[in-house]
């Protein structure tokens, strides 16, 4: 099966009601372990690079190593989408490499770092959408900013600055109208990475995870029942694999994730894409920690890779069972990006 267009995939988890996880990867360890989690669980899924994954990586390693996993695995629908491309030329560059989608985030100037005005996140993603869907190609975009970094890209607002950059429902409503986009990334609080921007106890001092703006989710769910949502930095950063890290000697104080539950809930109200970086990192980092903590004659990468990919497998299974694509793998015919295009028409 070729990759398939993410929009497929999104369209019909619409209409079954589900939430799909889009895993980043950096390399073939992560790759392996999504497509042995998505063919065990009948799952459609999304695979991601960042900027960062493709620079490390080197674009054409991962092209090819996703082009591997479509390959081995035929039944299964999987997108290759581009995470956080920063500008026009960026996303240019993904699709002429064969990625099924890009998200354009224009929430941020170039240096992924600025706040964008309004007006300039509507026109740099309404010229990515019109390079992509002749193409067939599906775009994502966000509206409001993240808090943390990811792979260098975020504004790394602290948590007041977060609540100023919450996603508007109305503005939300013109921006998909104006756009024309098949993904909306809407900010309600998460932030990227583990250290996510949380809120102080005032009684205990301690400190706690963020609260999430659900109320907003609902609301543009309510305005535009067909947007199909994203929910970025959404991995749930388990104790348990944290306590793994801490344990054998890493030292990952105050982390925090967001409940499956709440994602849940967002996928109730039209959420479809749930984005998942952070939870298959710890479980990777936990697994070779402990095996090198536990045997430290071992020198061979595959005494430490091998733990490490069934670890980030383990991740991948709960959160497809989890976000509710498991078992939806046979539901359609996977269409290609010359299907696409007609959608686009
Ligand atoms: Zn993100």
């Amino acid at each position: 099966m070729p990759l398939v267009p993410m929009r497929q995939i999104l369209d019909e988890a619409a209409k079954g009601g589900y939430g799909v996880g889009a895993f980043n990867v950096n390399n073939m360890e992560q790759i392996q372990a999504i497509m042995q989690a998505a063919n065990d669980t009948n799952s459609p899924v999304i695979i991601q690079a960042s900027r960062g994954a493709l620079k490390y990586s080197k674009m054409i390693y991962l092209k090819k190593l996703m082009e591997a996993a479509a390959e081995e695995f035929p039944h299964i629908p999987v997108a290759m989408h581009l995470d956080h491309g920063n500008s026009l030329e960026t996303c240019k560059e993904a699709i002429a490499l064969g990625f099924t989608s890009v998200m354009m985030d224009g929430s941020l100037g170039e240096d992924g770092k600025t706040p964008n005005s309004y007006e300039q996140n509507v026109n740099v993603t309404l010229a990515v959408v019109e390079y992509a869907h002749p193409l067939g190609v599906t775009v994502e975009g966000e509206l409001g900013c993240l808090g943390g970094i990811e792979d260098g890209h975020g504004a790394g607002l602290s948590d007041a600055q977060v609540q100023d950059h919450l996603t508007n429902p109305a503005q939300a409503e013109d921006f998909v109208a104006k756009t024309g986009l098949d993904a909306l990334a809407v900010a309600i609080g998460t932030s990227h990475g583990a250290y996510k921007a949380g809120r102080k106890d005032p009684v205990t001092g301690q400190m706690l995870p963020p609260v999430l703006a659900m109320d907003r989710i609902y609301e543009i769910h309510k305005r535009m029942p067909k947007c199909h949502m994203v929910m970025h930095g959404s991995s749930s950063v388990p104790k348990e694999l944290v306590d793994i890290i801490n344990q054998y000697g890493g030292n990952m104080p105050d982390t925090f994730g967001i409940p499956i539950e709440q994602i849940q809930d967002g996928i109730k109200h039209g959420v479809r894409k749930v984005n998942v970086d952070t939870d298959s990192r710890l479980a990777i980092t936990g697994a070779i920690r402990k095996l090198f903590a536990e045997k430290p004659e071992k020198f061979d990468p595959r005494d430490y890779l091998k733990p490490a990919r069934e670890a980030a497998y383990d991740v991948y299974v709960k959160r497809m069972n989890a976000f509710g694509q498991a078992g939806h793998a046979g539901d359609y015919k996977p269409i290609t990006l010359e299907d696409a295009k007609a959608l686009y028409r």
